[in-house]
């Protein structure tokens, strides 16, 4: 299976392996396999009585044709071990009314660790598989739980160097103190001035700067990314749409063939895209539910075809789904629009700032999605509601999902069960769940958390526990114009 760029500009056809390798195509587009692989009715029949790290294998080699199933399946035993996802790794919860795929119990409680514990065993075999000597830099741009958890997957990992930025005013206390307190000897994170696309925007300048790319080239340094824009990031989160899905078989609630709606709480649009593209491959879903916060960039553009970053920018309690600029939103319209539409439109929204799709691109991308968003009254009225009624803290950017599935439910009147997507453990953000659920005592963050656990007798998780001892190590906060040379001096560090 070949790669090819979104915008057609770079002609080349790469294999996986290098597209996993470069991360960003050089006209600035984002890799996709040349065609999508079908899995058809016979072929989930063979998968459901298999663990997790069986289904991950089959269907990343149905992506990744240059790594052997062998290979697959011993990443996918590492990555999705017991002693990381002490819950395993995709937990699908039925409640009252609705399927929760709970994505959240690895290292460093959100959803990110599905991919980023997999992807840097990716990365490492595609370095030796392109016959690459030189060290990669890693370069990620976080609005909070990507930073963590590709620290936590690409610490010490031989032959890389992890850089995270960070928006030092739009993360939680919590996220700060994750990051701030990284272990490994080769990683480097660093505050912006700025808001999380200033992060973004700052690593795609330096994605572009050849001068860069020359300097870190002679110290035998090559840059490379963990955002969503790789597709080895994208490709394990496709795995767990698939294997919900036969959870829910197997746990009787629906035959296979029978069609199910997906909800999930989006940003950047990697994890709804991999749902997506399991939809594209044959599995069973009806409608895609696309829930927005505040941040309602995306809610817009599925509805009237008109995507516009010239909007006002809020800091919400859901702050991994600030935004304005969804980068893995340009791999939807390549595939709806073809090439030359996409490098059109790209075009416009790094001029203009916007751009509107033509009628029957629209009509096409409604077919499979609808989109709702929740302001912050409503995502703390959802905490609550479904705490009172489930007996179970869920954290904002769930709380955004199960809100827009109760407002697709009504106004549908579908009777098809939805899977709501659960990114984040409430642990995480327990300030802001406390709060909602009625307990409004001053406390800090980290009071929260113990707090929560005492009121909601549920536990606070592995990752979580005993944050507040460990030591700060990173401590920089810089100008997003000083982000080039923090990435050179770490370069020859
Ligand atoms: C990253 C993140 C999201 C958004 O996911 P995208 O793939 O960027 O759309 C939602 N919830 C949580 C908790 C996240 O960390």
């Amino acid at each position: 299976m070949k790669y090819i760029s979104t915008r057609g500009i770079d002609k080349e056809e790469i294999s996986s392996a290098m597209a996993i390798k470069r991360g960003l195509a050089n006209d600035g587009g984002l890799y996709m396999p040349k065609s999508i692989p079908t899995l058809d009715g016979d072929a989930l029949e063979m998968l459901l009585d298999l663990g997790y790290e069986k289904r991950c294998a089959k269907i990343l080699g149905m992506f990744l044709s240059d790594y052997t199933e062998d290979e697959l399946l011993e990443d996918a035993k590492a990555a999705y071990s017991k002693e990381k996802f002490t819950d395993g790794p995709a937990k699908t919860v039925y409640f009252d009314t609705t399927f929760m795929l709970e994505l959240w119990h690895g290292p460093t409680c959100a959803f990110k660790d599905m991919a980023l514990q997999i992807m840097p065993r990716l990365f490492t075999r595609a370095l030796k598989k392109c016959e690459e000597n030189r060290c990669a830099m890693i370069l990620v741009a976080t609005s909070g739980d990507t930073g963590k958890a590709a620290l936590e997957g690409y610490k010490d990992v031989k032959n890389t160097k992890i850089k995270v930025f960070y928006p030092t005013d739009g993360v939680s206390c919590v996220q700060k103190m994750q990051m701030q307190s990284q272990t490994g000897g080769n990683v480097s994170i660093v505050g912006i001035r700025g808001n999380f696309d200033d992060a973004q925007n700052g690593v795609k300048e330096i994605f572009k700067d050849n001068t860069i790319k020359n300097e870190l080239n002679e110290s035998g340094v090559f840059l490379s990314s963990a955002n969503s824009i790789n597709w080895g990031r994208l490709v394990p989160q496709i795995v767990y749409y698939v294997s919900a899905y036969l959870d829910m078989v197997n746990m009787k609630k629906i035959a296979l063939g029978d069609k199910i709606d997906v909800c999930v709480p989006t940003g950047n649009f990697g994890n709804i895209f991999a749902a997506y593209i399991a939809k594209q491959m044959g599995l069973p879903i009806n409608k895609l539910i696309c829930a927005s916060n505040k941040n309602d960039v995306l809610t817009e553009f599925l509805t009237s075809g008109r995507y516009s970053r010239n909007r006002k920018f809020y800091t919400t309690i859901s702050p991994s789904m600030d935004i304005l600029i969804s980068s893995n939103l340009e791999r939807l319209i390549y595939l709806i629009a073809g090439k030359d539409a996409t490098r059109g439109y790209m075009e416009c929204l790094a001029k203009d700032g916007e751009y509107t799709v033509d009628g029957v691109i629209l009509e096409k991308i409604k077919e499979s999605f609808v989109a709702y968003s929740a302001d912050e009254e409503k995502t703390k009225e959802t905490i609550k509601e479904f705490y009172e009624k489930e007996n179970c803290p869920i954290d904002p950017h769930t709380a955004v999902a199960v809100y827009a599935t109760k407002c697709y439910k009504a106004a549908s009147g579908s009777n098809i069960p939805t899977l709501t997507v659960s990114t984040a453990s409430p642990y995480k953000f327990a300030k802001d769940v406390l709060n909602a659920i009625g307990n409004t005592d001053e406390c800090t963050e980290v009071e929260a958390l113990y707090r929560l656990s005492d009121i909601t007798k549920t536990n606070i998780p592995y990752p979580l526990f005993g944050i507040e001892k460990r030591e700060i190590i990173h401590k920089d906060i810089i100008e997003v114009s000083e982000m080039p040379a923090s990435c050179s001096e770490f370069a020859n560090a």
